[in-house]
């Protein structure tokens, strides 16, 4: 029934029980829908009709919501990017759960304002932060909060660094030209330059350190270009260590670079966006080793760990550097001994946001759902298939390895065509995307395109790897057949 304003009060609905209805089958689409991701092309291209049907001007007057949802599973439903598909390896995605799936329902329902106050969101919030604090190697009472994603934790992560290094007065002053430089490697994500710009610090701040030949920064010229700023009057005070870093999931040196910060007094912020997953397997956690020596960490909980967008999580040691950077008091959000506005300190005063939603339950129910044990399996069981899929590259005289397989992301190229292959491969990537066989990525190692399958997704089988292999061999095939009908061998087979 659609929403009538002259005859309500209010937005809720007349008829409870045809919502009620309507709700039941909605958790049983989306259930099934879930149930049966492998069963369908793994992604397909929303054809313009539909995007155009999309286009409307603002809706004067309401809609009953069984329309809404019919245009839902028609319009957005079959359209997704395609990340809870077993054969989806593109970028660094999570693949959602059931727990997830339900704890989304739950987390409307409550529609929690986590800005703070004295209520029960908060409280899970603070469990979370303290599962992840024991998991990761922080203290108990470390601070850190749940964010969108790394790109804000690091942010974030900065942020402290930045008040670290300058005291209270930057919070008014700004930087007055202090001459701050910060080091990653070569292999660094791009939100950690974009930190610096959005810091006031400037991406020029940001020292690129050279990577050996497994993608790890090296310590040595880290040590070297530490030295050099400062004898050229500059004022290191960062230094950002990747713990899995996009392209081939490497892991900077985390001791060493631990080392050179306690001995030089530099804030030791570590991005594990994914590679923190890591602490939850027993067989991956050694490659974290150091971590419980950095100062702040910035990972999610949206990619490997499965849980639905967005769920990014900031850990920073010394949660009063934290409260430093960000608390405000502002009249109309005063916290109280008593009441409701009780319960300091509030998140709104560990970081950027003010109203932020419960994102925290669906962490909550994940990590007690499956336990750390089960995230750790799934890294574990990921990791494994990502070391089938490198034994049946490397057994296939038509493809090539292009770097070593540290985790979860393989990295190859078809390499048996004539002409430019960066070209053949970026094209077959789109190739095979579009056939719904499987949807991997690409990057660039060393100048030449890669087709980069990483292994995130917790219902990716062995099988799964194989059928992708086979696309690539066979839609190969079928472009270079095409390719020699016709000279233009970029257009669509
Ligand atoms: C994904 C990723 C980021 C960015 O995280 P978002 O959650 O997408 O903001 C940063 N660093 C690394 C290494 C990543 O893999």
């Amino acid at each position: 029934m659609p929403y009538d304003a002259d005859a309500r009060t209010g937005l809720d609905p007349q008829d409870w029980a045809e919502t009620r209805a309507l709700g039941h089958r909605m958790l049983d689409d989306m259930l099934d829908w879930l149930e049966h991701a492998r069963t369908r092309p793994v992604w397909e291209r929303m054809p313009d009709a539909k995007r155009a049907e999309l286009r409307t001007p603002l809706p004067e007057r309401g809609t009953g919501l069984a329309t809404i949802y019919e245009d839902f599973q028609r319009l957005v439903l079959p359209y997704g990017s395609g990340n809870e598909h077993p054969r989806f390896m593109g970028w660094v995605n999570g693949g959602n759960t059931e727990a997830g799936l339900l704890a989304g329902l739950l987390v409307s329902v409550f529609n929690a304002n986590c800005a703070g106050r004295d209520h029960a969101a908060i409280e899970i919030e603070r469990q979370v932060i303290a599962w992840s604090a024991e998991a990761m190697g922080f203290p108990p009472n470390a601070g850190g909060i749940l964010v969108t994603g790394s790109s804000l934790a690091n942010l974030i992560a900065v942020l402290v660094a930045r008040r670290a290094a300058l005291g209270p007065a930057v919070r008014q002053a700004g930087l007055r030209g202090a001459p701050l430089t910060a080091y990653s490697s070569a292999a660094a994500h791009g939100c950690i330059a974009r930190a610096m710009d959005m810091a006031g610090i400037g991406t020029d701040a940001l020292r690129i350190i050279e990577t050996d030949a497994d993608g790890r920064l090296i310590p040595a010229c880290l040590e070297a270009r530490i030295a050099a700023d400062r004898r050229q009057g500059h004022r290191p005070f960062l230094v950002v260590g990747t713990a899995g870093t996009v392209d081939i999931a490497a892991f900077d040196p985390l001791e060493a670079i631990a080392a050179i910060t306690a001995r030089d007094k530099l804030w030791f912020h570590v991005d594990g966006a994914f590679g923190a997953t890591c602490a939850f397997s027993a067989r991956h956690r050694n490659k974290l080793a150091g971590l419980e020596r950095a100062d702040s960490l910035a990972f999610d909980f949206h990619k490997w760990a499965q849980v639905p967008y967005d769920a990014g999580c900031v850990l920073v040691r010394d949660r009063q550097l934290e409260l430093d950077t960000f608390a405000q008091s502002l009249a109309y959000l005063q916290t109280a001994e008593r009441g409701i506005a009780g319960n300091p300190p509030w998140p709104r005063d560990l970081g950027p946001d003010l109203s932020r939603h419960f994102r925290a339950l669906k962490v909550w129910m994940t990590l007690r759902a499956y336990g750390a044990a089960g995230i750790g399996h799934v890294v574990d069981h990921t990791c494994e298939v990502a070391q089938h899929l490198a034994r049946r590259i490397d057994n296939e005289p038509k493809l090539e390895r292009l770097a070593p397989v540290a985790l979860n992301i393989v990295c190859f190229r078809y390499s048996d065509a004539a002409g430019d292959l960066n070209e053949f491969n970026h094209e077959l990537v789109a190739d095979l995307q579009e056939s719904g066989i499987a949807a991997p990525s690409t990057t660039t190692i060393d100048g030449k395109l890669a087709i980069r399958a990483g292994i995130f997704n917790h219902r990716t089988r062995f099988e799964d790897a194989d059928a992708m292999v086979d696309g690539v061999l066979q839609l190969a095939e079928k472009r270079k057949r095409l390719a020699a009908i016709s000279p233009a061998p970029s257009s669509g087979p």
